[in-house]
């Protein structure tokens, strides 16, 4: 297949100064879990993307001294010339497949703690660090500035030394101590360095002018400014000081990566924000500088990238998570296989590796975080090793995704769904409000298995095991998903609550499935995940009574982890869910349920119609406890396993696939990254 000339613009290159970006994508920096903890995956991570058409790839922040550390944060360094080969492993990746690498020096300020090198925080003025801890940050003196600027420019040149092209300035996120400067209700300093904007751009200014003369002969220099805090006037604004402040260093840098912060503002989920969310905010940028501009968005289209770059919005379009999904979306771009993208959903499961310090995993792409240590690569895999037929029972995310992999592997496959549509959970999920993206997970394999002659696709069929035998498949996999459980038990109530059997309770499917609640509603939420604040979202909306009960402190409280929290905690609020924090769910009764204060034990009655309880779901088995001793091969991937995550079905489903007809690894099934032993 060959490019629509339509998407011809994208490949152009962009001379970045001294440097020249070989078409118009660019992975702008990202956080990953991986960082200096395990080295040899980020990478191998990273060279993949350059593989896959990425134009530039960068680092995540790159933190550039020991007193400003994130530990126990995973992200990379740059603290001394010991970190140099870390950082050159990348480089080389990406410079294999013609790439340029870029790096993200961050000096993170009053951000972070220093637990681990114990120095004191700095930042423009002494307040307590943003993270809850009991710490306070110390105001930086004319000696710390001077340090602060000399560590910039150590580690451009470890920079340059390692092999980047690009090196940027950092004032992003509400994160680190250049935009700490920035804001004034952060500094508040009456020297040179506080006081106007000008003066709170001062070292910004310096810091840039310091790193060109360091390292812009031959390295370009990046500056990525969150141009909106969206916390109105109060903030740095598009339209007030964030505007400013482009204007004011406008030629000063060779490119501009412009975004909004916090974190959670820019890299918004789908369940809040649509493909393009931040171009209102930094479509200006490109009126006030003649340097190139990028920005992000969770663009997957690139119909929406040619016309960003056709309407002067942008130069190069900005991502992280889309290439995260998707690491070959350039190539595929390129070779005219648009349908074969895979789209990110914005979810941020990805970003919840950050958050739990653990290498990044990807919903919609089994191979993240995989490639060095499992030698996966996002678009090959090895041929079948036999000519076995493979029987798939569920058409869910685990299910489909074995499919397809098997499928591109050359097995011969039959992929049997009861129900009429494929997608099990994702279909059924991606109904409700703010998920319909979520339904590309289906989307893409569905796609993917209907241009494969050696995968049948059977809907409307819930297979007995009887019929499952009678298919004499050499292989059977179980894919066959899981219910929400209805008897309250989970991590609170360790047997049934009483009461669950009076008919006043309803299972999460049900409603999912549309039935109507009667009575005022209490959503018991002992998940803490999505789905009890989704459920009492759309019945809220539906025009119930709704109580959303959970033992913990807040709302849907793992979503801290997808940065969606405050979102839908507010949303609830706003709606007029009554929200009842830190008890438990201890009996049901016809018309209430008693409810137990976590710390006191007081017992109180909220009235109740229909209690739904979000606690646990328990695996569809049935169909393996009649199989096991029967078919001769048998395996349970996915939520019929172990009910977990969308993105946990879609890696079993892979590594089924991966695995069927391999040799087995003895032990620790993946390569390791082990800490070196210090010689003395
Ligand atoms: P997972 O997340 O593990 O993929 P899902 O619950 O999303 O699990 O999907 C399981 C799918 O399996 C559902 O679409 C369900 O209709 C289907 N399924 C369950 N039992 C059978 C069966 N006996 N025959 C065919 N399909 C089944
Ligand atoms: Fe997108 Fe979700 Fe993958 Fe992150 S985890 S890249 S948000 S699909």
């Amino acid at each position: 297949m060959t490019r629509d000339p339509r998407f011809d613009v994208l490949f152009e290159p962009i001379r970045i100064g001294p440097v020249t970006a070989p078409n118009r994508f660019y992975q702008v920096p990202h956080c990953n879990g991986m960082g200096h903890l395990y080295p040899s995956s980020m990478a191998e991570m990273r060279g993949v993307k350059a593989e896959g058409g990425w134009g530039v790839i960068n680092t995540e922040e790159c933190e550039i001294s020991h007193t400003s550390e994130l530990t126990p944060a995973i992200e990379s360094r740059l603290w001394d010339d010991s970190d140099i080969p870390v950082l050159a492993k990348m480089v080389d990746r990406i410079h294999a497949h013609g790439g340029l690498a870029g790096i993200e020096p961050a000096h993170l300020g009053a951000g972070v703690a220093n637990n681990y090198s114990r120095e004191i925080p700095m930042g423009p003025s002494a307040r307590p660090i943003d993270l809850p801890e009991p710490v306070q940050a110390r105001r930086m003196d004319k000696a710390d500035i001077k340090a602060f600027r000399k560590m910039h420019v150590d580690a451009a040149l470890r920079a340059k030394t390692a092999g980047f092209d690009i090196v940027y300035v950092y004032a992003g996120h509400d994160m680190t101590t250049l935009m700490h400067f920035l804001m004034a209700d952060r500094n508040d300093r009456m020297d040179e360095y506080g006081g106007s904007l000008e003066n709170r751009v001062r070292l910004m200014r310096e810091v840039i002018e310091d790193t060109k003369e360091a390292i812009g002969d031959t390295c370009a220099v990046a500056v990525r400014l969150a141009v909106d805090e969206m916390r109105g006037p109060s903030g740095i604004s598009s339209d007030g000081e964030g505007r400013e402040i482009v204007e004011m260093l406008a030629e000063l840098p060779d490119l501009w990566d412009v975004n909004v912060s916090g974190w959670e503002n820019d890299s918004a989920t789908s369940r809040f924000s649509d493909e393009g969310y931040q171009t209102d905010y930094i479509r200006f940028v490109k009126g006030v500088t003649s340097k190139p501009v990028v920005g992000v968005g969770r663009f997957t289209s690139p119909d929406t990238m040619v016309s960003l770059i056709n309407k002067g919005v942008l130069d190069l379009i900005g991502a992280a998570r889309p290439s995260i999904a998707d690491p070959f979306l350039p190539k595929k771009v390129e070779e005219g296989r648009i349908e074969d993208i895979r789209e990110c959903i914005g979810c941020n499961i990805c970003v919840t590796g950050d958050f739990l310090m653990n290498p990044m995993r990807c919903t919609q792409n089994p191979t993240m975080g995989e490639e060095w240590r499992k030698g996966w690569h996002p678009e090959r895999i090895a041929p079948k090793t036999s000519n076995d037929s493979v029987l798939i029972v569920g058409g869910g995310p685990a299910g489909l995704e074995a499919a397809r992999a098997l499928g591109q592997r050359g097995y011969d496959v039959t992929l049997a769904e009861g129900r009429d549509t494929l997608g099990g959970r994702v279909h059924i999920e991606s109904q409700l409000p703010g998920l319909t993206q979520w339904r590309r997970v289906a989307d893409y394999r569905e796609y993917q298995i209907s241009q494969m002659p050696n995968v049948a696709v059977y809907r409307n069929s819930p297979l007995t095991a009887d019929q499952v035998m009678e298919f004499e498949a050499d292989h059977v996999v179980l894919a066959t998903g899981a219910d929400w459980d209805i008897t309250g038990i989970g991590r609170s109530n360790r047997r049934p609550v009483p009461g669950h059997d009076k008919g006043t309770v309803m299972g999460a499917d049900a409603i999912c499935a549309g039935d109507a609640p009667t009575g005022p509603v209490v959503i018991w939420d002992d998940d803490y995940y999505y789905m009890a604040g989704l459920l009492a979202e759309k019945l809220r909306s539906d025009g119930h009574d709704v109580t959303y009960v959970t033992p913990m402190a807040d709302v849907s409280t793992w979503t801290h982890n997808t940065m969606e929290q405050d979102r839908i905690q507010t949303r609830l609020m706003t709606m007029g869910v009554k929200i009842i924090p830190l008890h438990t769910l201890s009996a049901i009764h016809e018309s209430h349920v008693e409810l137990t204060c976590i710390y006191t034990d007081a017992v109180k009655g909220v009235p109740c119609g229909t209690l739904i309880p979000v606690a646990m779901r328990n695996a569809r088995h049935d169909l393996y406890d009649k199989l096991k001793d029967r078919a001769p091969s048998l395996t349970l991937i996915g939520d019929c396993h172990a009910p977990g995550t969308i993105a946990a079905a879609v890696y079993a489903g892979h590594r089924y696939a991966r695995e069927l007809g391999e040799a087995a690894v003895e032990g620790v099934p993946f390569k390791r990254e082990l800490p070196q032993l210090a010689v003395d």
